[in-house]
């Protein structure tokens, strides 16, 4: 009996060590996909911390090799096994709650997202408009927005086809993005216009960066690569831009919309490659 026990008990805290060293296996996945930084570092220590555990069962092993005769004897090695089985669960649910919360978060963004521009898509546009609209009333902030329409784009296409105009798509939808500030929230509206929303931010400064945002684009040289290995072709894109902001006898972000829009088309009128304010209705062009 008290041999059947002894091998029990060494039994329970060999196969805890193994169920330890069996645990380093969900921290070495979460270790190599985190980024650097104090949570990488955390779950390396806890590593660490596991080896140390499993040196510490085995030494108790070698400690008490033979001796572990008495049924009482039996609880620590019991105890050391379920530790080892808890913290294999626990490191085993942290992976799988980690890929998880990627996998919400990666369609969470797709669905928000335009797959060929890169930006903000409509169904973010729309909700995320009309909350800026009803944030910036209630709390007296301005807000403004403008749409940014390419010139002449179909000319794009006919030129060079529809794979490059869509490569000039993205390319276009990138430059807009980093010419503006982090807290502008750019957005696909439809074709190649996108919208621009400025928050906290008042018209005539939305017309100013509209207006830096107009140069860079027709300053910014844009070369394309054909897929088919064939020779790259180099373009530079104008842009018109209809300016508008919140005002009191604005009642929804559908009449902003508009008027930024009767804005863009008047700034069509005139020439293109031009931003329109239409609060003030009046062109600037360099
Ligand atoms: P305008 O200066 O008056 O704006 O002239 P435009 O040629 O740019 O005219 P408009 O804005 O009305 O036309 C936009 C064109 O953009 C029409 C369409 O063929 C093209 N287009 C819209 N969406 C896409 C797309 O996803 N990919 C490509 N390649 N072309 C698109
Ligand atoms: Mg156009
Ligand atoms: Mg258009």
């Amino acid at each position: 009996m008290s041999n059947l026990i002894n091998f029990f008990a060494e039994g329970f805290i060999l196969a805890g060590a193994l169920v330890l060293a069996i645990a380093i296996y969900p921290i070495s996945l979460l270790y190599t996909r985190l980024p650097t930084g104090k949570i990488r570092n955390a779950w390396f220590f806890l590593g660490v911390l596991i080896v140390a555990f499993i040196g510490g069962y085995i030494a108790y092993w070698l400690q008490h090799q033979g001796k572990l005769v008495h049924v009482d004897a039996l609880s620590v090695p019991v105890i050391f096994f379920f530790g080892a089985v808890f913290v294999l669960l626990v490191n085993t649910l942290s992976v799988k709650t980690a890929r998880d919360i990627r996998q919400i978060y990666t369609l969470q963004q797709e669905n928000i997202t335009d797959p060929l521009m890169g930006i903000f898509n409509r169904r973010y546009l729309d909700k995320r408009i009309s909350d800026e609209v009803w944030r910036s009333k209630k709390y007296r902030q301005p807000l403004s927005i403008f749409i940014v329409d390419i010139d002449h784009f179909k000319q794009v296409n006919d030129t060079y086809g529809h794979p490059i105009g869509d490569e000039v798509l993205k390319r276009f939808a990138q430059l807009v993005k980093n010419s503006l500030r982090e807290s502008d929230i750019v957005a696909r509206y439809g074709g190649e216009e996108l919208i621009v929303i400025l928050p906290r931010t008042k018209s005539e400064r939305g017309a100013q960066l509209a207006e830096r945002l107009r140069l860079s684009i027709a300053e910014h040289l844009m070369e394309i690569a054909s897929q088919c290995g064939e020779k790259s072709h180099e373009m530079q894109l104008t842009a018109s831009i209809g300016v508008a902001g919140l005002t009191h006898n604005i009642v929804d972000h559908t009449c902003l919309i508009e008027r930024a829009d009767q804005a863009l088309y008047q700034a069509k009128q005139q020439g293109r490659n031009l931003v329109v304010h239409h609060q003030e209705q009046q062109s600037q062009r360099v």
